[in-house]
């Protein structure tokens, strides 16, 4: 009986998704018309009035931005030199939050830059620049993250660090640094200690073929801003039937790298979230909770706009049922989404039975991570998932084309989106319709005994201290 209404309810949307390209035109829109939407940029600014007019347009209520003040970073020139053994100029890019820096110094190589590199060369890396592979996980392989690796380098006293792409292509690596008091809020706070830039595959690779001779030095060069400025979440409601106070929370992050359209990362799950809010209007005082749409404001800048809504729903007491985070969906060519959790095993087979009773092939795991919008709420024991789907190209490492300069609207296509919006909408009227969801809050104990466990206990504390 209920089964069957979700089916109505399924008929709706799906009919509403798979008969338009709404969402295809607003990507468009976000990536070629207004560009990279970095945060804190007009840009950025511009992309969040149209979500909002969109949102309105589509009949979600409650439509606002949820502005937030926070710390923004301006590009500047950069120059990279090799001194010794050849003199050579050699293209590099400066990573957000970089410092001016004018200096001269020898290389010290850690490879793939994994933390027992770090601790075989610690006595080489003082004074010196850290030459390490910027994202080294392979699909299914769990590494360390870029500001891990900066991290450390900073630790053991290095003055630089060059992170390498590690997918040919002579596409430059981008992504924002670590501040010199990850717990401040001021420019002088967020600002990097060190300047980390970011080369090329090529660069990287002639760098180690030059370093292997003997002695490599270089000269760095650069001048950057790191100031005040402020984003938004934009954010528009279907407000539930019978439990209006309670809350399903999806949708993406809509700013993107400055070198970039950010049309896989994460314009592709923006519009998906945006599409879900809009086939879902369809069902306008059907679904018994709250269906929140959220365009999250300047993820790549250390997921801020999500710490700050998480902050705010907890600091009003809402009751925020399950966040299920887009970045990443709709991108590539479709039809390999996948679920991850980040630290409820429990409701892996929950949604393997929604997989086989829509039908729809999706794959489903639990992995607590700390690198999207959905980590701000699970630090606050908020049950939450990822929905993300398979970038067009495979063998790929890492981020594949995300945060460099081939991030663009080719990446993406409509059936990509439309798969994953229709995969979104019906995970969304379970999750609000479900009278037995079996996800629950999680204790502070069990959030620090589940980061403890995933080996990011230091990690939070030093960036969030004050949340657990
Ligand atoms: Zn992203």
């Amino acid at each position: 009986m209920e089964r069957e209404r979700l089916r109505e309810l399924d008929r709706v949307v799906l009919g509403e998704i798979w008969t338009s390209d709404e969402a295809w035109r607003n990507l468009v829109y976000l990536c070629d018309d207004l560009g990279h939407r970095f945060a804190g940029s007009e840009q950025e600014w511009r992309a969040a009035e149209f979500l909002a007019e969109r949102l309105r347009a589509y009949g979600l209520e409650n439509v606002r931005l949820e502005e937030f003040p926070m710390v923004t970073w301006e590009r500047g020139p950069c120059q990279l030199w090799v001194i010794e053994p050849l003199e050579r100029e050699l293209p590099s890019l400066a990573m957000p939050y970089c410092p001016s820096a004018h200096l001269e110094a020898e290389v010290v190589d850690v490879g793939e830059g994994e933390l027992p590199d770090f601790d075989r060369l610690a006595s080489e890396i003082p004074g010196k620049i850290v030459l390490t592979d910027a994202e080294t996980n392979r699909p299914g392989e769990r590494k360390s993250h870029r500001t891990d690796k900066y991290n450390w380098a900073v630790q053991r006293g290095a003055v630089a660090v060059l992170f390498v792409n590690q997918n040919p292509g002579q596409l430059h690596i981008t992504g924002s640094l670590t501040g010199r008091n990850p717990n401040g809020t001021s420019a002088v706070d967020r600002e990097a200690p060190i300047p980390g830039l970011g080369l090329s595959y090529e660069t990287g690779m002639f760098l180690r073929r030059l370093a292997k001779r003997g002695t490599l030095r270089l000269r760095i060069a650069t001048e950057n801003r790191t100031c005040e400025a402020r984003s938004a979440n934009v954010i528009g409601e279907l407000p539930g039937r019978t439990h209006p106070e309670e809350i399903v929370l999806v949708g993406g992050h809509y700013d993107g790298h400055d070198i970039a359209q950010g049309a896989s990362d994460d314009g592709a799950g923006t519009v998906v979230g945006l599409e879900v809010g809009r086939a879902l209007s369809r069902l306008r005082g059907q679904l018994a909770r709250t269906v929140r749409i959220i365009c999250f404001g300047a993820e790549e800048l250390g997921l801020l706009g999500a710490y700050y809504h998480a902050a705010r729903a907890a600091a009003h007491d809402e009751r925020i049922r399950f966040v299920l985070n887009l970045d990443g969906a709709g991108r590539g060519s479709g039809g390999q989404e996948q679920l991850v959790l980040s630290g409820l095993p429990e409701l892996v087979p929950y949604f393997q039975a929604i997989s086989r009773e829509l039908p729809y092939d999706f794959a489903i795991r639990d992995e607590l991570n700390a690198h999207s919008d959905h980590f701000p709420f699970a630090l606050r024991g908020i049950p939450n998932a990822t929905l993300s789907s398979r970038d067009a190209t495979s063998g790929m490492v890492g981020r594949g084309w995300g945060h460099t300069e081939a991030d663009t609207l080719d990446k993406v296509t409509l059936r990509s989106i439309q798969l994953a919006a229709a995969l979104a909408a019906r995970l969304v009227i379970r999750l609000s319709e479900d009278e037995a969801f079996p996800g629950r809050q999680r204790t502070p104990e069990e959030v620090r005994q589940q980061l403890a466990e995933a080996g990011l206990l230091e990690r939070v504390r030093a960036s969030e201290g004050n949340v657990i």
